[in-house]
């Protein structure tokens, strides 16, 4: 039997992390009675990188539940997205293409989505490290609720990233100074196939 992708341990922490998401996401969403209900757009157009080898395996856990021929047809998705997202990027555009994981509007891989997928929406905040906080104003339809209040209710994303950073330290140990940093798309995760490091000597 194969190495699983992600030790258990692991794996429910990344669970963790999103299940207080959705607790923090839902609670925001309430005080400011917004919801997606209803939405013309898909943000499942917008283009984003991801930078976790962990959420990257947490990704790959999903698919592999997935009967085979899904699996295929979100592969074969992904190619598309790779090929045409080039293109738009090779002209200096910033590729607007659906997610190779979206079925017709939903997510076709929802509890394994990623961490962005479950912070857009909301107005949130964040503080680096020196100290300087970063806010972010929700997507279009919630800055039409919110309009440019500044004392709204924000989601705080701080220790879900520093949770996420430690969750990474933790199960790459010192993989972590000589594997190469990762910024892919969704699409490219899936056309990678799972990290495994079988190259990674350490
Ligand atoms: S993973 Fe799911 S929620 Fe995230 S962009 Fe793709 S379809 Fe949308
Ligand atoms: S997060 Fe905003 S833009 Fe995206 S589907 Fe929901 S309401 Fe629409």
């Amino acid at each position: 039997m194969s190495a699983p992708l992600l030790p258990l341990s692991v794996s429910s922490r990344i669970a963790a992390i999103y299940a207080e998401i959705e607790e923090q996401y839902a609670l925001v969403a309430g005080q400011l009675d917004f919801s997606c209900t209803g939405c013309p757009d898909n943000c499942c157009d917008s283009y984003f990188q991801h930078h976790t080898y962990s959420e990257w395996a947490y990704l790959w856990l999903g698919l592999q539940e997935l009967p085979a021929v899904k699996r295929q047809e979100f592969e074969h998705r992904s190619q598309q997205y790779v090929v045409q997202s080039s293109a738009a990027l090779g002209r200096g555009a910033r590729p607007q293409i659906i997610c190779p994981l979206n079925d017709a509007g939903l997510c076709g891989l929802y509890s394994h989505r990623l961490l962005i997928c479950r912070l857009h929406g909301v107005p949130s905040v964040m503080t680096r490290p020196d100290g300087k906080q970063l806010f972010f104003p929700g997507c279009f339809r919630c800055q039409e609720i919110t309009g440019d209040g500044k004392e709204l209710p924000r989601m705080d994303r701080t220790k879900i990233f520093q949770d996420f950073v430690q969750v990474e330290m933790e199960w790459l140990g010192v993989k972590r100074k000589v594997l190469p940093k990762i910024k892919m798309t969704i699409a490219e995760m899936i056309i990678k196939g799972p990290p495994l490091f079988s190259h990674c000597r350490i």
